[in-house]
């Protein structure tokens, strides 16, 4: 990790708290002294919240088996899926909350989806993003190959 200041890579830890949700570390850069502040190990307590407000523990395993579903016969290796995982893991863990909302997490497996494959976009799409009829499908589809939206119009 680098200081978010400068990006030096070089800073020392100047206090280390245990929250319930994470460790939380502040930090001195070594190069220009800022201080900030990280959280580690949030994926582990992480809650994530769904879309009827109810708050559950982050599952990996349950993230993996939906992209594995999304990707059923289609040409990504389960590496492929397991790196993507570990992003998002690493990306959720950057943020630092203790909690996230299940659709901002289908939205980062989409960002990478969308670099991947199409198909497993759309598949998993369909059900993150509750996509209940072909004009938002399509609407989506739009989105992904950088047209305008055209759901209002249909
Ligand atoms: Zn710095």
């Amino acid at each position: 990790m680098n200081c978010p200041h400068c990006g030096s890579a070089s800073h020392r830890v100047i206090d280390t708290r245990d929250t319930n949700d994470s460790i939380r570390r502040r930090r001195q850069c070594e190069k220009c002294g800022q201080r900030f502040t990280t959280y580690e190990h949030v994926a582990a307590n992480l809650l994530v919240i769904k879309s009827d407000g109810r708050r559950e523990p982050f599952d990996r395993q349950k993230l993996l088996s939906g992209i594995q579903v999304a990707s059923t016969k289609r040409p990504i290796s389960r590496q492929t899926i397991d790196h993507m995982v570990d992003q998002i893991i690493k990306a959720l863990q950057s943020v630092g909350r203790a909690e996230v909302a299940s659709k901002a997490i289908g939205t980062m497996v989409l960002d990478h989806l969308a670099q991947i494959d199409q198909v497993a976009y759309i598949r998993f799409a369909s059900v993150y993003l509750n996509l209940h009829d072909l004009a938002e499908v399509r609407s989506e589809i739009d989105r992904l190959m950088g047209r305008p939206a055209t759901a209002e119009a249909a």
